[in-house]
């Protein structure tokens, strides 16, 4: 894994060479687009330190990505030179943290992981359709009880039926025995098609899924699946900690990934990224979207070309190696916090490949949770209160947090 780091100059210099190549809406002849730049009487262009700010001066340009840009030459070109800095992301995202193929891959940055996700459910949906003829009954969405509420959502949008597998309490593994009852228990009810999500790291414990041992199994009973990896909140962090892993595009199991850049990327929201395999985009086109130029395969439909920027700089900024050293730091010091948790034996899940602790409910007093805002696995009745080291953590806080925590231990 590997992309350059760019210097802020660099940075600086790329970008406004892109707005350049940017249809202008104050210097040019546009008739035709229902945009334009940001209300002026509220973003001012005029203000000195736009020259220093590439990304706000890109927000108030306010260039629309709408569609996909990682294909063909037939798309909207009045935003080339922006849209151009989204497929240098894409690129990176695909091909250096997820090892793809040069060009063998399509991507957007969608408005989050939720979009991400049901933009995988709806391509594989479409695609048991077209390719097999299959009926809506004929096709379930497998996903372990500890997957994002945004599959649920999905299946309820696309009218998909689900299959959901229990994890073991302490491990928060996926049973492998219920995954294999359930898949031939759906066999014999007449299901055909499976669209498998797997969670490179779920929300609420970190814990990654094991992808293996899954389609170990799945590819042992034969079945027709399309399997989607939902690492909304892991996507830019396992990858830089966990050596080795099965989480790339080397796997030819995996046709799709969700990453968040508003998670651990310290992106604004509405930064969500899709990658998929090239060739399965189509199954989503939008023949109807006439008047955009190369037609729409996203969800979203209009979009900043913003985002996509942001995101780029901070990724050219740390370059590979900062961010690996960003990440090692944030994991550094949620180790601290379990060595501690050891030391006095208080239970909780920690993958050690990321920066998520849970904790077991009976060892926090509610006060003690609510004053540090760790949030339940349910507000009715916690079983866990998850800690999530993000920047913002610093050793100061966890310190206070951890003696608090030592005293409520001593008085019990
Ligand atoms: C946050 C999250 C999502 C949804 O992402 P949004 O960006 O909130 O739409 C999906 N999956 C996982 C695992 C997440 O952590």
């Amino acid at each position: 894994m590997f992309w350059e780091k760019y210097s802020y100059s660099q940075i600086k210099s790329k970008v406004f060479e892109a707005l350049s190549r940017n249809t202008n809406y104050r210097s040019e002849k546009i008739l035709g687009i229902p945009g334009t730049f940001l209300d002026t009487n509220i973003f001012y262009d005029d203000a000195p330190f736009l020259k220093d700010a590439p990304f706000l001066s890109t927000l108030i340009a306010n260039p629309n990505h709408i569609g996909v840009h990682t294909f063909g030459d037939e798309h909207e070109d009045f935003f080339k030179g922006t849209q151009e800095i989204e497929k240098d992301l894409i690129k990176i995202c695909a091909e250096e943290i997820f090892s793809a193929d040069q060009g063998s891959y399509d991507g957007y940055v969608a408005s989050g992981g939720t979009e991400a996700n049901i933009e995988a459910l709806w391509i594989y949906r479409n695609y048991f359709k077209e390719e097999f003829q299959a009926e809506l009954n004929e096709i379930a969405v497998v996903y372990s009880a500890d997957t994002h509420y945004s599959i649920p959502k999905g299946m309820d949008l696309l009218n998909l039926h689900g299959i959901e597998i229990k994890v073991d309490h302490i491990s928060r593994k996926i049973l492998i025995k219920d995954l294999e009852t359930k898949i031939e228990k759906a066999i014999a009810k007449g299901y055909k098609y499976f669209i498998v999500n797997i969670n490179m790291a779920t929300t609420m414990f970190g814990s990654v899924d094991d992808i293996d041992q899954i389609t170990a199994l799945l590819n042992l009973l034969r079945i027709n699946y399309k399997l989607h990896v939902d690492g909304a909140y892991g996507g830019f962090i396992y990858p830089f900690i966990k050596q080795e892993s099965s989480f790339t595009f080397k796997n030819e199991n995996i046709s799709s990934f969700s990453i968040d850049g508003h998670k651990m990327l310290q992106a604004p929201y509405g930064t969500g990224i899709f990658l998929v395999r090239k060739n399965f985009l189509k199954y989503v086109c939008t023949n109807e979207a006439g008047y955009v130029k190369g037609k729409d395969f996203t969800l979203c439909g209009s979009r900043s070309g913003a985002n996509a920027v942001c995101v780029w700089m901070i990724l050219r900024t740390h370059g590979s190696a900062g961010w690996r050293v960003n990440m090692h730091h944030l994991i550094d010091r949620t180790t601290f916090i379990c060595e501690k948790l050891d030391e006095w034996k208080v239970e909780y899940f920690r993958n050690p490949d990321l920066n998520i602790v849970t904790l077991n409910s009976k060892y926090i007093t509610e006060s003690l949770a609510k004053k540090y805002h760790l949030v339940p696995d349910s507000h009715h009745n916690p079983l866990w209160y998850k800690i999530v080291v993000m920047p913002h953590v610093r050793q100061g806080v966890i310190d206070d947090f951890l003696t608090e925590l030592k005293n409520e231990q001593k008085t019990k």
